[in-house]
């Protein structure tokens, strides 16, 4: 059997001869700030890694020592923000201990040590993909203390936040990393007695997590009024120790209970039924931050079909920014044999059509939402099964839009309010004056379709601009 290894991956070169001059004058293009404004035929100074000036020429005159990008007939907008992913999951069947994954063929202690060994990875796919900020928000110590997390303000790297480990009632999966010899990769912290969520947020604290993530998946009956007493406790030491609260409960119950709870970010879609109007009065009154995640389910259910025929995925990545060791894996779902057998066509086709009425429903409640006035960002799930690091984003707001949200606003989820859900909101996330270059140039105009977003020319992290190719892992 063939097993691919990440160790010795060759170190992506990220550009051969990107522009960091000191200063740069992006001149000509239509400028899409990110809160819902455009200035046609634009100058944008950038000064230091930050936007210095942005407006037309007679607002900003171009220094003669600046570097100038002469951009008419393009669209350039904040750089996108994905505010859900996952370092310590690669994209395909092999890191999740609580559902489909194959730890005989690949372990997880394996899996993570070359994704440690590499810090850089995700980061060439994110600013390849025109990813400039992302949110990790779970995985395992490492993923908050890893380079991966902690040395991101420079121009090769996406700014990140992390979580790291989830704090649940399931934490039995916990069992896989221990029986594996590996329980420091374990991802996830008890919450079983008020005194283990106490030192949950203990630990979080000491290891510098940006949140506390509660995964609150749905109780056994006789246990919820404990458990949701429980996560309000948790809201409160959360805001105790000025960590936001992000949880992920994809039943209206739970979505309301982390709601009272003082929730800033909901991490998914309510998939079980539609919200109700208390929902989104809590919602609102929180100014909680609601992610929909509307792709991921799909991916998982490619990622089982693929496995369960045997028939290989096709990779959606217009920007060559994944890299070779994932697409092997994908390429190769004959290799996860024993996986294949449990994965009968009777489970695969109860899986799709429990997935296919979830998406309908999230569809539903993301127009409920939006209709509302709820503040949304854009969060693909990266790490999971076939939603990759980089390339997904693409498809995730695209589904955004055919759900109904008009493509203005799905840019405004990918980029101010994700700025906003990650707390960086006064460093990224808009084109403005005093905030980091993080932008991106295309040929079409996105407020048409979100469609654009594909085909990215150029993509500037803290002021270094590089072409889009030179930023391609293959
Ligand atoms: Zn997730």
């Amino acid at each position: 059997m063939k097993r691919t290894t990440y160790i010795g991956l060759a170190a992506v070169a990220l550009a051969a001869s990107p522009i960091h001059a000191k200063t740069t004058a992006l001149v000509g293009a239509t400028a899409i700030d990110g809160t819902g404004t455009a200035i046609e035929d634009s100058v944008i100074i950038v000064d230091d890694g930050r936007i210095s000036c942005i407006g037309t020429a007679d607002d900003c005159k171009v220094p003669k020592k600046a570097e100038i990008v002469q951009l008419a007939g393009r669209y350039v907008t904040p750089g996108l923000i994905d505010s859900h992913v996952h370092f310590a999951q690669t994209g395909w069947l092999d890191g999740r201990p609580d559902g489909l994954s194959a730890p005989d063929i690949y372990p997880y202690h394996e899996t993570m040590a070359t994704l440690r060994a590499d810090p850089g990875r995700w980061h060439r796919a994110y600013l390849c993909s025109g990813i400039t900020s992302v949110f990790d928000v779970g995985g395992a110590d490492w993923s908050v203390t890893g380079e991966q997390a902690t040395d991101t303000d420079r121009p090769d790297r996406a700014r990140a936040r992390a979580a790291g480990p989830l704090i649940t009632h399931a934490s039995e999966y916990n069992e896989n990393y221990v029986a594996g010899g590996h329980p420091e990769l374990a991802p996830f912290l008890p919450f079983d007695t008020d005194d283990e969520v106490r030192a949950a947020i203990a630990h979080l604290q000491a290891i510098g997590s940006n949140a506390v993530k509660v995964w609150f998946l749905k109780p056994k009956p006789e246990l919820r009024e404990e458990l949701e007493n429980r996560l309000l406790l948790t809201g409160k030491l959360a805001r105790e120790a000025g960590l936001p609260l992000i949880v992920h409960a994809t039943g209206l119950e739970e979505a309301k209970a982390a709601l009272r709870a003082g929730a800033t970010i909901l991490v998914h879609s309510v998939d079980d039924k539609p919200v109700d109007a208390e929902f989104l009065d809590l919602l609102k009154v929180n100014d909680t931050v609601y992610t929909p995640t509307i792709v991921v389910g799909e991916g998982w259910l490619r990622a089982m079909a693929a496995v369960a025929t045997g028939a290989a995925y096709t990779i959606d990545d217009p920007g060559k920014c994944v890299d070779d060791a994932i697409i092997e894996r994908i390429v190769t779902p004959e290799g996860l044999k024993g996986l294949a057998e449990r994965l009968t066509p009777d489970y695969v086709v109860d899986r799709a059509l429990a997935i296919g009425r979830e998406q309908a429903i999230m569809e539903h409640n993301l127009r409920a939402v939006r209709d509302a006035g709820g503040r949304i960002a854009v969060g693909t799930d990266a790490g999971n099964p076939l939603t990759l690091h980089g390339a997904s984003i693409y498809w995730e707001m695209e589904a955004m839009q055919a759900a109904g949200m008009p493509p203005g606003e799905v840019i405004e989820a990918a980029t101010i309010a994700g700025a906003k859900a990650m707390g960086v909101d006064a460093e990224t996330g808009s084109l403005t004056a005093g905030k980091s270059a993080d932008l991106l140039v295309m040929a079409e105009d996105p407020r048409k379709n979100v469609t654009a977003f594909r085909q990215i020319s150029h993509v500037m992290r803290k002021g270094t601009l590089y072409e889009q190719h030179e930023l391609q892992v293959r």
